[in-house]
Parts: structure tokens; sequence; C-alpha cells
């Protein structure tokens, strides 16, 4: 018997319910198996947060509560995992809280909507257009939403996106327990953690930084620095895997 607090037996919980919110339609095929590239990564750097991304998570919480017009983008993966995470997230920086898919249909749109409402977020919804530069359906979103965010929380996102949302000047933070991927290493800051931990790290921060560490922290973002620590921290652990 796996103990409860065990990261395998979270793992198996967390498996479960992605099974689950695939048959109801809220993660996609496709999603599920981004969850599996997670989870390797996630072995990698040992199912904790590391010192770097403990950082990183500071620095996010420092940036999210100095914006004018900051946004979470949710997606299928986000919302199965974290719903009442991201709404603790949203009442601690005062964030909107925007439904962006890969694989868009109105109908999942607002299955995934539901589920953030009931569990305590305020979704901001209504009209979307057509205004990120993306030939994809995630080029869909709201005009006084993401459009005219300044910063935007993207946990899980695809490469593209993060790319075109750069491009078009926002400060983009990503959550993504690969360092390697394209929007690892495009976002403005980039969290090397996996999403459950990361979230709640991020609203506790919100409600600890004092406002002189706060500015200090939002001036500090070095990517490239952050990225560089979880890929010292993935080969420290490998080179002593064997211990
Ligand atoms: P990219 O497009 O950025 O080059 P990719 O194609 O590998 O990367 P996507 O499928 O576009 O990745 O996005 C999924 C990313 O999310 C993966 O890099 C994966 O490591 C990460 N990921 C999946 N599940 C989690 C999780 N629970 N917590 C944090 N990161 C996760
Ligand atoms: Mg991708």
């Amino acid at each position: 018997m796996i103990p409860k607090d065990h990261p395998r037996y979270r793992s198996l919980v967390t498996r479960e319910n992605l099974a689950r919110s695939t048959r109801s339609g809220i993660v996609s095929l496709e999603g599920l198996t981004a969850h599996g590239r997670g989870e390797a990564f996630d072995y990698l750097i040992g199912e904790r947060t590391t010192e770097s991304a403990h950082l990183a998570e500071r620095i996010a919480a420092a940036i999210l509560i100095s914006a004018k017009h900051p946004v979470i983008s949710v997606n299928g993966n986000t919302a199965a995992l974290a719903a009442p995470q991201i709404a603790a997230l949203q009442k601690a920086s005062g964030a909107l809280v925007e439904v962006n898919l890969f694989h868009r249909t109105k109908e999942r749109v607002k299955q995934i909507e539901d589920l953030l409402r009931e569990t305590g977020s305020d979704v901001f919804s209504g009209e979307a257009e057509r205004l990120l530069p993306l030939s994809h359906d995630r080029a869909w979103c709201r005009r006084e939403g993401m459009y005219s965010a300044d910063v935007v929380l993207v946990p899980l996102e695809d490469g593209d996106r993060c790319e075109a949302l750069v491009r078009m000047g926002k400060t983009v933070i990503a959550i993504d327990l690969n360092p390697l991927s394209r929007t690892a290493r495009s976002a403005t800051l980039t969290i090397v953690d996996e999403l459950t931990r990361a979230i709640p790290n991020i609203a506790a921060a919100c409600k600890d930084l004092s406002a002189p560490e706060c500015r200090q922290l939002a001036m500090s973002v070095n990517n490239h620095y952050l990225l560089s620590e979880a890929i010292r921290e993935i080969t420290l652990r490998l080179d002593h895997a064997m211990d």
C-alpha cells in the first residue's frame, strides 16, 4: 500500500482524475499525452519543488501583483488538475481567469467555464474573437481579456502560442515541467514545477511578499538562469541516481 502523502500515490490519483476528465470531455486525448510528457520530467526533478522553481514562483507572484491587467489562461488539463487552486490564485493576485483551448468547441469552453465557476473562480467570458496571430483555434480570445493583458500566466502552454504572446509584447509566465520546451525557452519567466504544486506556491507568495521584496523580485527576471538551474538540478539528481 502506497502512503497517501507519497508522490507516487498523488500521481495515481491524478491519473484517475485525468482519465475521468477525458471521458467527460474536459481534457482532450492530446492533453492526456501532454501530461505524460510532464510526468516524465517530474520524475527527473524528483517530484518536488526545486530551489530554482521556488524562486521562479516568488518572481511570478511579484509580476502578477504588480501587473495592470493580469490574466490566467486556463486549458482543459489546468481545469481538471487545479480548478480550486486557480480560484485561490485569482483571489490572491487579482487576475482575470479566461479559458483558452487548443481543441476548441463552444460546448467544451462552457463545460470548463462551468467547472471553474463551481470551484470558486470568477470567469471572464463573453464573445471571443480570433485575435492572436495564430492559425489554429488558440487564436480565439476576448478583446478585453487576454488580448489586452500586460501579463499572462499560461500553465501548460504550447510553444506557438507562447511565442505569439511574447511577440505581442506581453509578459508571459509559463508553468512547464520540461525546461527544454519551446514554451519554457520563449516565455518571459518559466516555472519548472508541477502545476498543482506551482499554483498554490504562487498564491502563497502573492500574500506574503512585502512591497520592496515585490519590486526587487519583479526586476530580477532571468529566465535563462532559472532554466539552467533547473537543468543543473536534474543533472545533479541523475548523477546520484544509482547511489
Ligand atoms: P512546446 O510546444 O512548448 O515545444 P510540447 O509540444 O512538448 O512543448 P505541449 O504539448 O505543447 O508541449 O505542452 C505541454 C507541456 O506541458 C509539456 O512540455 C509538459 O512537460 C508540460 N506539462 C504537462 N503536464 C504538466 C503538469 N501537470 N505540470 C507542469 N507541466 C506539465
Ligand atoms: Mg507543442
